[in-house]
């Protein structure tokens, strides 16, 4: 398709994104483009907008961020085989090989050539980015634009507490930011017995309790989370999923589940540090499950059907929603606000 298009780009090695416009991109034989219906920022966003240590890591501007989508199929490459204009599809953020030994195993997600929209190859902040074939989710027409936007961050919820049942467990949750708060919703409408979640935002709590939480614990109110849900399962919970990744919530976390029960490692600690084994893992026989995102493609399986089920209404997390051309407002709001917020989403089509 030819034509200028709006986005919100890195464009050079420095704090904050630019809006600019640049041309729309030219498919590739295996690619689609795909009209942006909506977009969401994402915690690693926050970094590359930041311009961290991380950010200057992993980036090579200019490049357009974003990698949470969903929008419109508005033009088909020659070579690609099961998706049609129109039709309405997410992505996984991952665009992987399909031939490396990891991808063969099954393990596409941590594929050993693994790029990702928005960290190599240009996202999503557009009107239009170009999606190879072998990454695009098809969506029902039914699904808003703001429900096919979070599925990517959703599915990291999914695979991080279903990569073992929860059916009638109790399942605590470290952590309050919105994959933590969508890991609340995915353990009770998969039959949790009770879902706790230990987090630090009063406002993000009362999200939690929306999204299926039975109780909510605020750290920074004197509370003891540990001795409090050790008082009420008397043996520890049976399911821990850590997404903090502070030095204190992780090891809370092993406090907190019982003998022989999982421990679900999502959260990235800023840096490493010294962790009892013997006492944590080897001999109250604790299984450590790491999860790395969503695998494709049956954590999406996963997810289209906790959503069509309708026991899961991610919506709650949602709370903000703006023109992409505000999303310097967005960033701050996430930066420097008053942290009230879950999943922001931009809009860049008015769509
Ligand atoms: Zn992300
Ligand atoms: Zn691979």
């Amino acid at each position: 398709m030819e034509g200028m298009m709006k986005a919100a780009r890195k464009t050079k090695k420095e704090p904050g994104l630019d809006l600019v416009e640049i041309p729309i991109p030219k498919i590739q034989p295996n690619q689609v483009l795909v009209k942006v219906g909506a977009t969401a920022i994402c915690g690693s966003d926050i970094h590359f907008y930041a311009w961290d240590g991380y950010a200057q890591t992993r980036l090579n501007p200019p490049l357009t961020l974003g990698h949470e989508f969903a929008g419109e199929i508005v033009e088909v490459g020659a070579a690609v085989q099961d998706y049609k204009l129109g039709e309405h599809v997410t992505a996984d953020s991952h665009i992987v090989c399909g031939k490396c030994d990891v991808c063969k195993i099954g393990l596409q997600h941590i594929c050993a050539n693994l790029k990702i929209f928005g960290n190599e190859v240009d996202g999503s902040f557009a009107q239009y980015v170009a999606v190879p074939e072998t990454s695009l989710w098809r969506l029902p027409l039914s699904t808003p634009w703001d429900v096919g936007a979070i599925m990517e961050p959703l599915g990291g919820a999914v695979q991080a507490v279903l990569i073992e049942p929860v059916t009638a467990k109790s399942v605590v949750i470290y952590g309050d930011g919105p994959i933590a708060l969508f890991a609340a919703g995915v353990a009770r409408a998969s039959g949790a017995r009770k879902v706790y979640l230990v987090g630090m935002v009063a406002e993000r709590l009362e999200i939690a309790k929306r999204m299926g939480a039975d109780t909510v614990f605020n750290v920074t109110q004197n509370i003891d989370p540990v001795q409090a849900i050790l008082d009420e399962t008397r043996v520890g919970a049976d399911v821990v999923i850590e997404m903090a990744g502070a030095e204190a919530s992780v090891k809370n976390a092993f406090k907190t589940v019982r003998k022989g029960g999982r421990v679900t490692t999502f959260g990235l600690s800023p840096k490493p540090f010294e962790f009892d084994i013997n006492y944590s893992i080897t001999l109250r026989q604790v299984t450590v499950r790491g999860v790395a995102g969503r695998h494709m493609w049956d954590t999406w399986h996963l997810v289209d059907g906790l959503l069509e089920s309708g026991q899961l209404d991610p919506r709650p997390v949602i709370t903000h929603d703006l023109p992409l051309e505000e999303f310097d407002k967005g960033f701050k709001l996430i930066t420097t606000g008053s942290r009230a917020t879950g999943k922001v989403l931009l809009r860049p089509n008015g769509m």
